[in-house]
């Protein structure tokens, strides 16, 4: 999903001054890496991003993925693949995915419909849900079209 990568910087900035942590270029460089990405990036691809700009050390790279999920700037997926992705938080704009189990690639998609129907769902036995995860797993479309054979399961 598109987000304004600058508006979170803005707001990861105010989040360590009010928990007195200094905004080093380190953490800035991993909060720009996830923020601008416009995907779902793997730790190992955040890190390779970062080390264009600056040196910085795996545990960096993890805690403070941990500190952007933490501050609710980041979301935290993990999609069976063995590692966590990071991709940023959109306030509003909540969507599901579908992942591809052949190349990995993740497809979105958001529909109001379903983010209403499953909140009532839901609500029907009694329950007051905070978020959801939706995973939808099969073959993409270049998946599809490389292996005809495979469409028809
Ligand atoms: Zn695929
Ligand atoms: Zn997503």
């Amino acid at each position: 999903m598109k987000v304004d990568g600058t508006k979170l910087l803005e707001e990861f900035r105010r989040h360590l001054a009010d928990h007195n942590l200094p905004a080093t270029q380190q953490r800035l460089a991993v909060a720009e890496a996830v923020f601008f990405a416009g995907e779902h990036l793997s730790a190992e691809e955040v890190s390779r991003r970062v080390a264009k700009r600056v040196a910085v050390g795996t545990a960096t790279i993890y805690r403070t993925l941990d500190l952007l999920v933490r501050a609710g700037l980041a979301k935290e997926h993990d999609f069976g693949e063995g590692f966590k992705r990071y991709e940023p938080l959109a306030p509003g704009q909540a969507h599901e995915h579908c992942i591809c189990s052949s190349c990995g690639r993740v497809t979105e998609f958001a529909n109001d419909r379903l983010e209403r129907m499953i909140a009532l769902l839901a609500e029907e036995v009694e329950f007051r849900p905070h978020h959801h995860r939706l995973e939808v797993y099969g073959l993409c479309r270049s998946c599809q079209q490389a292996n005809p054979l495979a469409r028809a399961r």
